[in-house]
């Protein structure tokens, strides 16, 4: 309970108050509630009150547009949410302020008044010990270096825990999805890039700088795609929404341009023929060279019929369709592609799911799981991707960790994070 007359941050915490909960030296410098934002106005949209919101945890999603916020029950219970744009264009500052102002706008939402502690999951890699950001690659520089931890301690008087994303969401999936009773498993998430999370009896593994699990860069391709890590061929590379979409592009330009470079020699190799046929003069030497060049061009003019008709069919693919149009490839123009029988996108996708599988079996062999949770916006799209995994572990893990049905979906879908956070 706040004195009367003591300043109160947005967080209903006395600037005063002890710091017992806090985690950083910085929370401890208590009296920065001049600094936050106010709350922003708005209705309640429950009628929970304080004692209902008992035990609840604040939790914020920074991911790579939006910045999300919840107040989540100790059962996992989301109370109410709230989002802000991720400021991108501003400093780390504006991050901090975002996001107790996101935060601060659903506690006011249900009247809640006070929060155990603040969640923080982040698109990695991070330092957890520190909440300190390292260079996440998929949020541009806003967040890089910023001391995240400290600085939302040090505003908001509460003790702050900040992950990465994938272990938020594995500690989600552990409490309230499909790794309940789980001890042992391997978290695996496959969106606008690839990620994970291991488990092992029962902790989270984070190793010596906490970025541990970073599996979506595991090399499955060697020579592959080159992946925003800077190597080439990782999973991310090949299974991300984002990489899907390239390859199906990539994979429709190879055949463009084969079948030019197939037009291109039967278009020249035609100029000669007509130059040789043209000659009276060299009668002797053509009837000599008719039989070395005829019968290329026999050949050649069979390829390129062939060809040719391959190639209108190409040019009006779906996919080619699609790239007609000017606008960026997505992984949702692949799969209609795919579904539409386009052969271009139809690879990229086998390809993915072969990544993901390959990852699994790996996955398997190394940590012994008891399942392979699966996730995020890609694989869910893909259901089939989590049988084809199940299936290849099953037949190429070591025994006895090529466990029957090992891989299985997750559960709490675009809020895992946001749930997870909760429970760092
Ligand atoms: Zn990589």
């Amino acid at each position: 309970m706040v004195a009367q007359g003591e300043p109160v941050n947005t967080f209903g915490q006395s600037a005063g108050q002890p710091a017992e909960a806090q985690r950083s030296d910085a929370s401890k410098s208590a009296g920065q509630s001049a600094e936050l934002p106010a709350a922003a106005p708005s209705s309640p949209l429950t009628s929970a009150t304080d004692a209902d919101a008992s035990g609840c945890v604040g939790t914020l999603d920074i991911g790579g547009t939006w910045i999300r916020a919840a107040v989540v029950t100790p059962a996992g219970e989301i109370l109410v949410r709230s989002r802000r744009p991720l400021p991108t264009s501003e400093g780390g500052r504006a991050v901090v302020d975002t996001c107790l102002d996101a935060l601060g706008e659903a506690r006011m939402r249900i009247g809640c008044h006070t929060l155990e502690r603040i969640g923080v999951s982040v698109t990695g890699p991070v330092d957890p010990r520190t909440g300190k950001l390292f260079t996440p690659p998929n949020t541009g520089p806003v967040l890089a270096g910023l001391e995240l931890g400290e600085a939302l301690s040090r505003a908001a008087c509460l003790e702050v825990r900040v992950d990465r994303d994938t272990n938020a969401a594995a500690l989600g999936e552990h409490r309230c999805g499909s790794a309940r009773g789980t001890a042992n498993f391997v978290f695996i998430t496959v969106s606008t890039g690839v990620g994970g999370a291991v488990m092992l009896d029962g902790r989270l593994i984070r190793g010596a700088d906490g970025v541990a699990g970073e599996i979506g860069h595991i090399c499955v391709e060697r020579g592959g795609p080159r992946c925003g890590c800077g190597r080439r061929g990782c999973v991310e590379a090949i299974a991300s929404g984002p990489s899907i979409a390239r390859r199906a592009e990539a994979e429709l330009r190879a055949a463009e341009g084969a079948e030019l470079r197939a037009a291109e020699g039967f278009a020249q190799t035609r100029a000669v023929t007509k130059s040789v046929e043209g000659s009276t003069a060299a009668a002797s030497v053509a009837a000599r060279a008719g039989e070395a060049v005829a019968a290329p061009i026999s050949s050649q003019t069979s390829s390129f019929s062939s060809q040719a008709s391959s190639f209108s069919s190409q040019t009006s693919s779906p996919l080619a369709e699609r790239l007609r149009s000017g606008r960026p490839l997505t992984g949702k123009d692949v799969d209609e592609c795919a579904a539409a029988g386009d052969p271009h996108a139809i690879r990229a996708l086998d390809a993915a799911a072969a990544a993901v599988a390959g990852m699994c079996v790996d996955m398997a062999n190394v940590f012994n799981p008891e399942r392979i949770v699966v996730g995020g916006s890609v694989a869910i799209t893909h259901p089939d991707w989590i049988a084809r995994a199940s299936e290849l572990v099953a037949r190429e893990a070591l025994v006895p960790a090529n466990r029957e049905g090992i891989v299985v979906p997750a559960e709490l879908g675009d809020d895992v994070s946001l749930v997870g956070a909760a429970f760092l």
